[in-house]
């Protein structure tokens, strides 16, 4: 069987797109009936959407967490899980608790974070 591009309208965008000779041989093998409907952008945009179930979707739906922060019990919300035991601290202990000049980051990594992206 031979197979030649075709130009195919995007059912989405409504652009044009080639749905190539062997891609026709793919759907061929694969004994699809129907052409593809959308160009490529338009799939993979979809299958981004579908997708976007994950937590790394669109890097906004971090986990929030609503507690108290250990030092002064006032309600703070944090981009992570808290572990049992670890003292949580609101922004403004945090930042008083860390030394100024340090990059003591090492303890608190993900307060560390937190901290960083809260003040964006
Ligand atoms: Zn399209
Ligand atoms: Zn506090």
């Amino acid at each position: 069987m031979e197979f030649a591009d075709r130009l195919l309208t995007c059912s989405d965008c409504g652009g044009e797109f080639i749905f190539t000779a062997g891609e026709q041989l793919f759907f061929h093998d694969k004994q699809f009936k129907n052409d593809p409907k959308r160009c490529k952008p338009c799939k993979s945009k979809r299958a981004g959407a579908k997708a976007g179930a994950g937590p790394a979707a669109a890097g906004i739906s971090r986990t929030e967490t609503r507690t108290h922060c250990s030092e002064c019990g006032v309600e703070t919300t944090v981009p992570f899980k808290p572990t049992q035991g670890r003292p949580v601290l609101c922004r403004q202990c945090f930042q008083s608790k860390r030394p100024v000049a340090e990059p003591a980051a090492q303890e608190l990594p993900v307060a560390a974070e937190a901290a960083m992206t809260s003040q964006a």
